[in-house]
């Protein structure tokens, strides 16, 4: 793993093999109060759709899909897809290639080339670089026994939806051990920090000092989370070396300019994380939207481990008709995709309605 202690200087987000992107953090608004004022969006709308290449669409992710599109076009936005591939272990070749086909098929063609998080390693090292200067994020050498042993020896074994919360074992050093994983600094306390560089110790506590975050989500409302009591310091960059997926994301958004999320309600979890995230990056924060789930005959989240299907695009118009109903729309009988897709954006403007203030 690259030693990035020594670095203060924030690398430039775009390195020579790096698709050329706005960045969008110089002057980009930075921290703010409670609550925080979600939707740092000015007149332009950019939405994203953002598969991970581990097998073809499916019936759940037609419905991430077309409601992105569908907020984007109502707002006269545009409408761009990640291929989100850092976990390259699970990633099928073709995958994306086969998704951007179906995506064609049903009449959602993305505004720009698609963006390959497996090539955008040089953007991660540099919010990590940024990260670690400003002593934000530092290695951890715990394997997952220590944590659980550390949890317990503190009365807390429970795992959150399985994932044990980290109890901040190596805030005050790797006590000898190797580097596996780097992790953000949650807590807003200085009293573990080395006394070095005060001012920026200082200047990121104060970026970072609203931990229990408050969010409000178009759908689902308020939300808050207090991300160091829920989840603990999470993982930026993995101990296989690959890039964790909150990193990456909250990157790639800001990188590409999105103003509007909309995706998944099984995500929402992840949402304060990413606005910590944010924050501490000097990145803007979205708007969000969560939308329903389709789920599997067990209740779950529809996907291939509960028996998801590839998406048959050979009649479009069923497979749009059924996500469109999951969004609350109502099935419309369509001369084609286009008329179909055109009428859909006038439903999702009456049932979502385009946000005219950037403020709630
Ligand atoms: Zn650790």
């Amino acid at each position: 793993m690259k030693d990035v202690t020594g670095s203060g200087a924030p690398s430039s987000p775009a390195g020579a093999a790096e698709p050329a992107l706005p960045d969008r953090r110089r002057g980009a608004p930075s921290g703010g109060s409670e609550p925080h004022e979600v939707g740092s969006v000015g007149a332009t709308y950019t939405g994203r759709f953002a598969p991970s290449p581990t097998g073809p669409l499916h019936a759940g992710s037609l419905v991430a899909a077309l409601a992105s599109w569908l907020d984007a076009r109502a707002h006269g936005g545009q409408w761009l897809v990640r291929i989100e591939d850092t976990d390259t272990p699970r990633c099928v070749p073709g995958a994306d290639a086969l998704i951007l086909q179906q995506l064609a098929a049903c009449g959602l063609i993305p505004d720009a080339p698609p963006l390959y998080q497996s090539q955008r390693g040089a953007a991660y090292q540099a919010a990590l670089d940024t990260l670690v200067g400003r002593q934000l994020a530092y290695p951890c050498g715990c394997t997952r026994q220590d944590i659980a042993q550390a949890l317990a020896a503190a009365g807390q074994p429970k795992p959150r939806h399985g994932e044990l919360v980290y109890p901040g074992t190596c805030r005050r050093g790797l006590q000898g051990q190797p580097a596996r994983a780097w992790r953000l600094l949650t807590e807003k306390s200085e009293r573990n920090r080395p006394s070095a560089p005060v001012q920026q110790a200082r200047a990121a506590t104060h970026l970072i000092a609203n931990k229990n975050l408050n969010w409000s989500d178009r759908r689902l409302g308020l939300q808050q989370q207090d991300v160091e009591q829920a989840v603990g310091d999470f993982v930026l960059r993995r101990a296989d070396g690959l890039w964790a997926y909150q990193l990456a994301v909250v990157v790639d958004d800001g990188a590409q300019g999105i103003t509007d999320i909309v995706r998944g309600e099984d995500l929402a979890d992840n949402t304060a994380r990413q606005i910590l995230l944010q924050r501490v990056l000097r990145l803007p924060t979205p708007r969000h939207l969560h939308v329903p789930l389709v789920l599997g005959a067990d209740g779950e989240k529809l996907s291939k481990q509960n028996g998801a299907q590839a998406l048959d695009t050979g009649v479009p118009l069923l497979s749009l008709n059924a996500a469109a109903t999951v969004l609350g729309l109502q099935p419309a009988a369509a001369d084609g995709v286009a008329d179909w897709l055109g009428q859909a954006v006038q439903q999702w403007a009456s049932l979502y309605a385009p946000v005219k203030s950037v403020r709630d």
